[in-house]
């Protein structure tokens, strides 16, 4: 049990208008800090006042990008139940990162009493509008002053919250992704399996390019033989290909574990729907569309849920899926799911944590 000294604020903002939240642009009044040392461990957990943190410019987060980010929301039901959606699932991905990053592991425990009591405190900024919630992005960062490369032997542990509005103000609308063929997002051995801020960085310059071309996100094929595919900008990527839900198996340690991907196959095995977790390249698919098989295509994530994939371009070749629509599997997957999370359906799978 963490001793959670809890400083409130003097002066709480405004609640923003529900309509305009958009992702990430506005925060709310407190957050939560703990720190770490070789000779205390995680300690001196605080909530304080949303603001401004004081580090050296040698802060060794700034050079070698010793950081790292998990990203989860809490959800308001229409009882006013404020809930979490599988928290255990970020929390280990977070220590599996730390484990990568040579950062010293959160013990679990704490790090859900450190979001339920943050989430707490700021309950009133879980908005109710249809589709809103309240982002949570815990964080860590290496602190110690100096050049050398080498862990840190000190850390932060943040925690700030941020309401979201819709993702979708109109609907699932299918989205437009750009088959990259040039840069990697990462390879095998390397950090693709870490929720590290420095894949972001590396993944930027083809991000850019595809959205000057038009396009909303990037397809990631693997850095090695460069035809398998990973995931596509933020989120993990499923394919329905003649009735079999397909996606990119997780063995070779490039592709995000990501907490709705895994939702999704559970989701599906319950319903006795065929799914693959197994390696699938460009070039099946490619195939399976020119057969005429290429059913659906989604991508996962917290932020979206469910995006279904209205156009892939690749080498010049633009393939139109499903008629720019959303599919059948896709809609299923995103009602069932959000439906758990905005508690509008029984939690048959336990996924939900209530904070109160
Ligand atoms: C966070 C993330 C995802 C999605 O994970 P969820 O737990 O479903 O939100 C997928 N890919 C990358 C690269 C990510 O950082």
């Amino acid at each position: 049990m963490l001793n959670i000294k809890i400083e409130k604020t003097t002066a709480p903002k405004a609640k923003p208008d529900s309509s305009k939240l958009g992702f990430g642009k506005i925060f709310t009044d407190h957050m939560f800090i703990m720190q770490y040392s070789v000779e205390n461990g995680w300690h001196d957990a605080k909530i304080v006042p949303y603001g401004g943190i004081t580090l050296e410019p040698s802060a060794m987060v700034f050079h070698y990008a010793q950081e790292l980010f998990e990203g989860m929301k809490a959800y308001r039901t229409a009882d006013d139940t404020i809930q979490l959606f599988r928290p255990d699932k970020n929390i280990e991905r977070m220590n599996n990162t730390c484990d990568r990053l040579c950062v010293p592991r959160i013990d679990p425990d704490d790090a859900l009493q450190a979001i339920k009591a943050l989430v707490d405190v700021e309950r009133d900024w879980v908005p109710s509008a249809e589709g809103t919630s309240l982002y949570i992005r815990p964080f860590i960062i290496a602190t110690d002053p100096f050049l050398g490369v080498h862990p840190s032997h000190t850390y932060m542990f943040i925690i700030i919250l941020s309401p979201v509005g819709s993702y979708y103000a109109a609907g699932l609308d299918p989205v437009k992704i750009y088959v990259e063929r040039e840069y990697v997002r990462c390879v095998k051995g390397g950090t693709g399996i870490a929720k590290a801020g420095g894949n972001y960085a590396a993944s930027l310059i083809g991000q850019k390019r595809a959205e000057d071309l038009g396009y909303a996100q990037v397809l990631w094929l693997d850095g090695v033989h460069r035809k398998y595919i990973d995931e596509v900008g933020a989120m993990n990527v499923f394919f329905v290909i003649d009735g079999t839900v397909v996606t990119p198996d997780l063995t070779d340690g490039n592709i995000l574990p990501g907490v709705t991907r895994r939702s999704c196959i559970e989701m599906l095995q319950s319903w006795g729907v065929p799914v693959e977790e197994r390696k699938i390249s460009i070039d099946e698919v490619v195939e399976a569309y020119k057969a005429g098989k290429l059913d659906e295509a989604f991508g996962t994530g917290t932020a979206a849920v469910i995006s279904p994939i209205g156009e892939l371009f690749d080498n010049g070749e633009k393939m139109i899926i499903n008629n720019n629509q959303i599919g059948t599997i896709s809609q299923k997957l995103y009602d069932a799911i959000t439906g758990i999370q905005w508690g509008k359906t029984p939690d048959t799978m336990g996924w939900t944590v209530v904070v109160d």
